[in-house]
């Protein structure tokens, strides 16, 4: 099948980028990319390029959604909230790692696309909500693993209350229009590690606006 040879294609590239973690590459593995891209996009959906979605939002080049997920370091037994679902794509990955799956949405048209993507895919672990992801999802909480994919000015504070003890969080600081740090918070007992782990671009986390008029412009969301 052609598309195994470009997903073989993809996995290797990923590798080369430093992606090491065979479970990791197992579930990129089992994810295919083109569902979840404008067919206009899809004969590039196995390159490692970040790609618009619609609606001025951009599904991460695959080695950011590899190097995030290996930075979250999800066990099978978790609940992880992921807080932009987008396409779907990246929840995807992440179903295939844990347990149980929460993402939240602020874009009512992109929700739709991707509910019916994992209904497609079979991806029953994935439970999904329309509204302001900055304020977390309170009546599924504590998530062992909570990732970000929109860019955030502060880390919600919501979102760290909702972490587990020993749970970690995921999530690109930083404003628009100059690269944002992509943060690693771990929390502990009585106190919260932070690491950075390098600059990335990605799309504002947008806390209860309105929905942006709809629009296919790209955005980028590619490491500078
Ligand atoms: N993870 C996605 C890409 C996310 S792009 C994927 O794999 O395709 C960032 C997404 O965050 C966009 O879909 C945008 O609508 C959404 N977003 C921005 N602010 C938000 C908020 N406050 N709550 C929920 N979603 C938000």
């Amino acid at each position: 099948m052609i598309l195994d040879a470009r997903m073989a294609r993809l996995i290797l590239d990923l590798r080369r980028e430093g992606i090491t973690d065979a479970r990791l590459l197992g579930a990129i593995e089992k994810v295919p990319r083109d569902v979840f891209v404008p067919e206009a996009f899809r004969d590039q959906a196995y390159a490692n390029m970040a790609l618009p979605i619609g609606y001025g939002q951009t599904v991460s080049q695959p080695v950011v959604v590899a190097l995030m997920t290996q930075a979250l370091d999800v066990a099978a037994r978790m609940k992880v909230l992921e807080i932009g679902t987008g396409s779907g794509y990246q929840a995807a990955v992440l179903a295939h790692l844990c347990r149980r799956l929460y993402t939240v949405e602020r874009h009512g048209d992109l929700l739709t696309e991707a509910q019916a993507r994992f209904k497609a895919l079979g991806l029953h672990t994935i439970t999904t909500r329309r509204g302001d992801g900055t304020k977390g999802w309170p009546g599924q909480a504590p998530f062992q693993r909570i990732m970000i994919t929109a860019a955030a000015d502060e880390v919600p504070a919501a979102l760290v209350d909702q972490l587990a003890e020993d749970g970690r969080m995921v999530v690109p600081v930083g404003p628009q229009g100059s690269d944002q740090e992509l943060v690693r918070i771990t929390r502990r007992a009585t106190w919260f590690d932070t690491e950075s782990l390098g600059p990335v671009r990605f799309v504002p986390l947008v806390a209860c606006a309105p929905q942006p008029v709809a629009g296919r412009r790209a955005a980028t969301l590619n490491r500078p």
